[in-house]
């Protein structure tokens, strides 16, 4: 190595990125400065990295990082950004980072000490609370921070707040699969962990895009099919999994329980079902069989998009395996009827006895690095830590007791709930912790009004977001890797993530900054240190019970963990299940609510890619990952693009029934005719512009996958 990197020393932490988890090695310089990162040998990814893991955490020295509070200097409006959101810069030199335009923000802010801004913030919720009482208020907290903040940020909002309007970003990925998988078979977490592919004869990947959302899974997934797992994909776009797959089933948008119960039907017609497992552990079989009766073949055909030989062949080959593992993501969840869709899922691995043995279980693909352990940790409006029912006269005593506070009873709204309700005048104040609901809620425009209707938004993060545009007071807060705190994988495994350098300037840690608000509000919690914080919400949440810092040390657990010398659980639900018997939910196709017509004829779809994460605020401001992936594409296929007459890389202009957006096309047959894709990262391309508010009735998540509209192509600016 050069010699500089004799000096550089390793830090066993994480990835702060995607819900894999990487366990790796920060090389930190002996000025804090982080020169690489490298792979560990972790449970989830044995020393793999993926292009964010290993050259994506520059962002957290990035210049623009806050270091001081600030306060909004006068409160007039129009306030929050008010362009910038429609058309990519193309000309002229970039701004760091390409998104925030902070010469013309900061004007508007003034900085602050913390004793004035956490003065302000404590008034500013606290009157309205007073006024107005406490279910006026509601806080975003955030699924990128330790489960320690994710705990004590719920805490605040219920116990020292009142409320329980207290949600996060597991609202726009998973919610309608954990509502599916609570409902069927008692539980929300992945029945079987990633790697369990090894052992499995099939793997389903139904909505997915493994290779660019969770790559290190994807490797593994990869391996199992070199060593003769069948992947059977299903999705709208293709993935790039397919190339290993067995069969790859492009169906058409929202047909997914057209085609999952025409698999069903397929295999009780031919006798390929579980009878025994069915007879011996789940109920409501019959009125499955029913329901699916009438999704032959030959009827899905045309709803779907695929052949009946193909459906036929699918629900064979997944029939006739010994073992077979379910994966999906956001093409099953992101939609209203997402949680119908889990539903067909969970239906067919109990129908083929395909739950609680090695190579088998249910896995939805978590999206945030602790999206899983924030859900768990109770930030979530209907349930405390551990999914323990706010509206549980029982379960609110112990709350009560254990916190010593009167709680309310009535669950509280959800992400997209909240932004309705201040439309309405019935959230006045918003807390939000690391979110971004700007750019990452649907109908933007829709949300614009929403935040600038508030009477008093606390923005809490790294940098000054889309959102944080629109706040009083701006609290700078620490990064993924200036703290300590556990974080829970996609597998359910719970790992420590450790700190290498100190925040900036005045930033602080997160939890400290609730701490004082909380004293500021007449709650001495008094913890001692952030392991202190972990006891208190492993004690309220029994699936993580005998987990301490001590015994997760530098591999981490899995949860459950049957007792203090136990590596935790690999595989759930061997005997039984937490509600004794599965339940079979039938579900029938459901209609989008934003269809195309001649004025929106084509079908928009919206996700991730590979370089970059949530709304970019850390991806777009590291280097490689910037200079790797700088832009949007609209993704069009080449039929459609010559129809319009568009070429690759000409700008074009999108248009919904909501807003437009201009960004430059790129031609791929990965999209059917039809159907266009578009990236949700990126502020000058804002995919959210144009997405419809619409939510699922059960899990209440907004549909981001079917969005009818038109295409046009624009000239060179
Ligand atoms: Fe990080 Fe996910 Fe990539 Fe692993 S797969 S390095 S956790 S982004």
């Amino acid at each position: 190595p050069p010699a500089a990197l004799n000096k550089v020393r390793d830090v066993p932490t994480l990835c702060p990125y995607c819900g894999v988890g990487c366990a790796l090695h920060y090389g930190v310089d002996e000025a804090g400065v982080i020169q690489y990162a490298r792979g560990r040998n972790g449970a989830s990814n044995a020393g793999r990295l993926c292009v964010k893991g290993r050259y994506g955490f520059d962002y957290a020295g990035h210049p623009q990082r806050l270091t001081r509070p600030l306060i909004r200097r006068d409160s007039a409006y129009p306030r929050g950004p008010l362009s910038g959101f429609s058309r990519q810069n193309s000309s002229g030199p970039r701004k760091p980072g390409g998104i925030v335009d902070y010469d013309e923000v900061l004007p508007h802010f003034r900085e602050a000490s913390w004793e004035e801004a956490l003065d302000r913030v404590a008034a500013g919720l606290g009157g309205i609370r007073d006024t107005h009482g406490p279910d006026a208020l509601a806080g975003f907290g955030s699924a990128k921070g330790s489960n320690e903040e994710a705990y004590l940020f719920q805490k605040f909002i219920r116990a020292v707040l009142g409320t329980n309007n207290v949600d996060h970003c597991t609202r726009l990925c998973h919610a309608s699969s954990v509502y599916a998988l609570i409902e069927g078979i008692g539980s929300g977490a992945v029945t079987n962990v990633v790697r369990d592919i090894e052992n499995a004869e099939v793997a389903v990947i139904a909505g997915c895009n493994p290779t660019a959302n969770h790559p290190v899974a994807a490797t593994f997934m990869k391996q199992a099919a070199s060593a003769g797992t069948d992947l059977l994909a299903v999705n709208v776009r293709r993935p790039g999994i397919a190339d290993y797959c067995r069969q790859y089933c492009q169906i058409k948008p929202g047909a997914d329980v057209a085609f999952y119960n025409a698999v069903m039907q397929v295999i009780i017609a031919e006798g390929l079902h579980d009878r025994t497992f069915i007879d011996a552990r789940t109920g409501g079989f019959e009125a499955l069989q029913a329901a699916v009766a009438h999704y032959t073949p030959a009827v899905a055909e045309p709803l779907t998009g695929i052949p009946a030989s193909e459906i036929i062949a699918f629900a064979r080959r997944l029939g006739q395996a010994r073992s077979a593992m379910f994966f999906w993501g956001m093409g099953i969840s992101q939609h209203v009827f997402g949680t119908d869709n889990a539903r067909c899922l969970i239906a067919l691995a109990l129908l083929t006895g395909n739950i609680g043995r090695p190579g088998t279980g249910l896995h939805p693909l978590r999206g945030q690095n602790n999206v899983q352990g924030a859900s768990d940790a109770g930030l979530i409006p209907m349930y405390y830590p551990g999914y323990q029912s706010v509206a549980d006269p029982e379960v609110q005593r112990r709350f009560e007791a254990l916190w010593g506070v009167d709680l309310p009873n009535k669950p509280g709204l959800t992400t997209a709930e909240i932004t309705h309700a201040a439309l309405d005048g019935d959230i006045r104040g918003l807390y939000c912790m690391g979110e971004n609901p700007f750019l990452s809620d649907p109908d933007m425009n829709r949300v614009r009004e929403a935040l600038a209707s508030l009477d008093f938004l606390v923005v809490q993060d790294l940098f000054i977001t889309e959102t944080a545009e629109f706040a009083d007071v701006i609290l700078p807060a620490s990064a993924f890797m200036e703290k300590r705190g556990t974080f829970t994988n996609t597998d359910r495994r719970v790992q420590i993530g450790r700190p290498v350098r100190e925040p900036p300037g005045e930033a602080r840690q997160d939890w400290h900054i609730l701490r004082d608000l909380a004293q500021r509000l007449g709650h001495d919690w008094g913890y001692a240190d952030e392991s202190a914080v972990f006891d208190e919400f492993v004690e309220t949440a029994p699936p993580y019970a005998n987990l301490t810092y001590e015994r997760l040390g530098e591999q981490g657990r899995w949860y459950p963990c049957p007792s203090a010398d136990s590596e935790g659980e690999r595989v759930l639900f061997s005997e039984v299940f937490p509600i004794g018997r599965a339940r079979f939910v039938p579900a029938e196709l459901g209609v989008a609510p934003d269809l195309p017509d001649d004025d929106y004829p084509l079908v928009l779809n919206t996700g991730r890619q590979l370089e970059h994460w949530h709304t970019g605020v850390m991806t777009r401001r590291s280097r490689a990952l910037d200079a790797i992936a700088p832009e949007a594409r609209v993704e069009v296929h080449p039929d459609d693009a010559a129809r319009l007459g568009i070429s690759e890389g000409q700008w074009t202009q999108i248009a919904s029934r909501r807003g437009d957006v201009q960004v430059q096309a790129h031609l791929t047959r990965d999209v059917a005719t039809g159907t266009l894709f578009l990236p949700m990262h990126f502020r000058e391309a804002a995919a959210n512009l144009l997405t419809s508010p619409e939510l699922d009735p059960f899990g209440k998540i907004p549909e981001f996958k079917i969005c009818a509209v038109r295409l046009v192509p624009l000239s060179p600016p």
